[in-house]
């Protein structure tokens, strides 16, 4: 029988599965990575944030990403009919790093792959979880390949970072319906022929189209930029014909950049997701963790996904590596807290964008530049840093203050009459 043994097996060579592989491999344990896919494969998700640049450092995957020539992205602009809101990083509230990438995902998912691959972790590409039994903390992993050959991994421990996969949350009956309102997405790469040539070409925007409609826009350094709507299921579905004929109408939603995509040949048909928002009903268990996507997936309004699924896969990494070395964990209190924590802030800052509260502290003005900083941190995605208000009092702050907002111009039209 094809049988193979492994301290850890990470399941998925996406950005969370690459680096805490590249983790555990620093640090001398037995880990493999299976992926079903053959790389270069194309994912959504090509903003990043600051954030994630300490991850990449910390587990020395950071240099090879800064030779690829990826478009820099400094901030995030945020556009609604005629009026504009631009972040700065280097504007921000916490110390951290004040730029970051917009990168096309296959390319840069295999660059992260490849160079987790040198540092010596192997990794099974189509490659396929199809089962796995526990024994305690030890697990017995069946995999696929893609000719349906079987075989059989035994591991000390899992971390299924399987993205949409969802590997373990399928098998072991994890998942739970988000609390999030269900929204969906549509979106390809187009071929930017339009492009302007100074700074606004490839400044990354989004433009909100209505209250709970808006547009990404995020250039490549290669001349293509990826562009995709998110609203509410039922507005997605409300567009009709083909989803090359759904995005085109769409698009005239946005007078801002009608005229620069309008004819912009696009890469592939139009992909949608339905419903993206997902969520499970424990991220660990006896033998195995999850992070990233396979665990909890909110929105794309902050751009968060792959800093969450890196802050995770390192995060979880650290705390395998030391439970493989008889070393006590408290998984609840060091990887359910902090994650929780994370979490929580990210779907206040979510459900105020949608509820419209968050979007009237974008676009009041004039600005206020002590708010600004604070919520540029959150944007940054360093949402960890407990000095900073408007993470510590996340439920409550943007309502507080965007009542505030409502207060001033009342008495502002008072004044008038
Ligand atoms: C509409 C939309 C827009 C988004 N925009 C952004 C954005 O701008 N910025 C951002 O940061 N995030 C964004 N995201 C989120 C982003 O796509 C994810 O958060 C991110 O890709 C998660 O990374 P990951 O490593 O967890 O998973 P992935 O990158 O999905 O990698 C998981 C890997 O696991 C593999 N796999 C799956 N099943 C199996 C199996 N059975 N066996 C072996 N391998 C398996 C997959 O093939 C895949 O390669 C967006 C999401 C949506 C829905």
């Amino acid at each position: 029988m094809n049988e193979e043994f492994v301290d850890v097996l990470v399941i998925g060579a996406g950005p969370s599965g690459c680096v805490s592989a590249s983790y555990l491999q620093n640090n001398n344990i037995n880990v493999k990575i299976v992926e079903k896919t053959k790389f270069p494969r194309y994912v959504i998700g090509e903003s990043l944030l600051p954030r994630c640049m300490d991850h990449f450092e910390e587990v020395g995957l950071l240099e090879v990403l800064k030779q690829q020539n990826y478009e820099i992205k400094r901030g995030a602009r945020f556009l609604r009919k005629g009026e504009v809101c631009n972040f700065d990083f280097s504007k921000k509230y916490t110390k951290g790093w004040d730029w970051t990438w917009q990168v096309p995902r296959a390319h840069f998912d295999n660059v992260l792959a490849e160079e987790t691959q040198r540092k010596g972790v192997p990794i099974d590409f189509e490659n396929e979880v199809i089962d796995v039994v526990f024994d305690g903390s030890k697990s017995k992993i069946t995999v696929k390949d893609i000719n349906g050959n079987i075989k059989y991994i035994n591991a000390k421990h899992i971390i299924d970072a399987s993205g949409y996969g969802r590997v373990l949350p399928k098998l072991l009956d994890l998942k739970k319906p988000s609390a999030l309102p269900k929204h969906s997405s549509i979106f390809t790469i187009a071929k930017d022929i339009n492009r302007p040539t100074d700074n606004e070409g490839t400044l990354i925007t989004f433009d909100v189209v209505d209250k709970e409609v808006w547009l990404w826009v995020i250039p490549f350094s290669d001349g293509t930029t990826s562009i995709g709507f998110v609203g509410p299921t039922e507005f997605i579905n409300s567009y009709k014909g083909s989803s090359t004929e759904m995005l085109k109408e769409m698009l005239k939603l946005s007078d801002y950049f009608y005229n620069r995509f309008k004819d912009a040949p696009h890469l592939f048909e139009p992909k949608i997701i339905q419903n993206f928002s997902t969520a499970v009903k424990q991220i660990y268990g006896d033998g195995y963790i999850l992070t990233g996507n396979s665990g909890e997936f909110l929105d794309p309004i902050f751009s968060s996904g792959v800093t969450f699924a890196t802050e995770t896969g390192l995060l979880s990494a650290k705390l395998v590596a030391k439970i493989i070395k008889g070393e006590d964990v408290d998984l609840e209190k060091e990887y359910v807290e902090p994650v929780q924590f994370g979490v929580d802030v990210f779907t206040s800052y979510v459900n105020e964008w949608y509820s419209g509260n968050l979007q009237k502290l974008f676009f009041h003005k004039p600005e206020n530049p002590e708010v600004k900083e604070k919520i540029c941190s959150i944007l940054a995605g360093y949402v960890w840093d407990k000095t900073n208000p408007f993470i510590t009092k996340h439920n409550r702050i943007v309502k507080s203050v965007a009542h505030l907002i409502d207060l001033e111009e009342d008495s502002l039209e008072v004044k008038e009459i």
